[in-house]
């Protein structure tokens, strides 16, 4: 598949307004400049940079920039609005992308939702990352049972993947499942499958 955004296609502005809407960021003023991309850590796995899919939601180009693979693979790691010289918060912008991903049932990599999944199950369960409960959960949900299997003797040897997990303490577990639950009704009631 060519990565060039396709100037060919139909485009929807009402798609270019709820991004800028619902991510707070005012897409307009990119000027393709490329910080971003040129920033960014997990472009080479990207089907099309950050920047590309900028302008695919300043032109409206709804179907490739929500069918893009690199809103699953993105890190959320912020380099990107870090570097934006218009202060875009771009990396709000790639997580309104990938909420309407997934509303619209989009999930281009749905491996990666898994283990978003999982790793929102401990974090409700105990307040915290617990990895080997990720682990299993995610090995369970994507049937990938012998995944990265090789790492954990040398994670374990270095304490890197305790059985135990760490409870959050005063009612920190309690309080951080009360926020996903509360993240997961307003989502339901937006109409987000989950
Ligand atoms: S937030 Fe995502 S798009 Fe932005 S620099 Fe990090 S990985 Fe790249
Ligand atoms: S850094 Fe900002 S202005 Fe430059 S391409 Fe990225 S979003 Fe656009």
């Amino acid at each position: 598949m060519s990565n060039a955004i396709s100037l060919g296609r139909d485009s929807d502005p009402a798609f270019t307004r709820e991004v800028e809407e619902r991510s707070g960021q005012s897409v307009a003023t990119c000027y393709q400049c490329g910080n971003c991309t040129a920033g960014c850590p997990a472009g080479s796995v990207y089907d099309r940079q950050v920047s590309q899919l900028m302008r695919g939601v300043q032109l409206g180009l709804k179907d490739q920039v929500l069918n893009s693979s690199a809103l699953w693979f993105c890190l959320s790691c912020s380099m990107c609005s870090l570097r934006c010289p218009n202060l875009i918060d771009v990396a709000a912008v790639m997580e309104t992308l990938r909420l309407m991903a997934r509303e619209q049932g989009r999930v281009k990599v749905p491996r990666v939702e898994k283990f978003w999944l999982s790793f929102l199950d401990t974090v409700r369960a105990f307040g915290r990352t617990y990895e080997i409960g990720i682990m299993a959960l995610y090995m369970l949900r994507s049937l990938r049972l012998t995944t990265d299997l090789d790492l954990a003797p040398e994670a374990l040897k270095k304490r890197k993947l305790p059985f135990k997990p760490h409870v959050a303490p005063d009612g920190g577990a309690a309080a951080a499942g009360r926020i996903i639950e509360r993240f997961r009704k307003r989502s339901k009631s937006e109409g987000a499958a989950q």
